[in-house]
């Protein structure tokens, strides 16, 4: 009976290293893509003053004069720009 020993001693290294090697395999495959980074706060805006009221706006949306920046076409037309 020492090749059943033998058989049975292969049969539990088998177990051991299949029962190993299914325990390894989470490990090794690549975590999960990590989320997206923070969009975080907006790229800073120049903001200009309208020359009439004084409000704020991104520069891109005012109106610009020959003197300054305005927040709408009738305060523009109120400076005499
Ligand atoms: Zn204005």
């Amino acid at each position: 009976m020492t090749f059943m020993k033998y058989l049975l001693v292969l049969l539990v290294v088998l177990v051991a290293f299949w029962v190993w090697r299914n325990n390894r395999i989470p490990r090794d495959t690549p975590p999960p893509a990590a989320p997206p980074p923070p969009s975080g706060p907006l790229p800073p805006v120049a903001m200009v003053e309208c020359r009439h009221c004084g409000m704020h706006l991104p520069e891109g949306e005012a109106l610009v004069g020959r003197r300054g920046h305005y927040c709408c076409e009738e305060h523009r037309r109120l400076q005499g720009d």
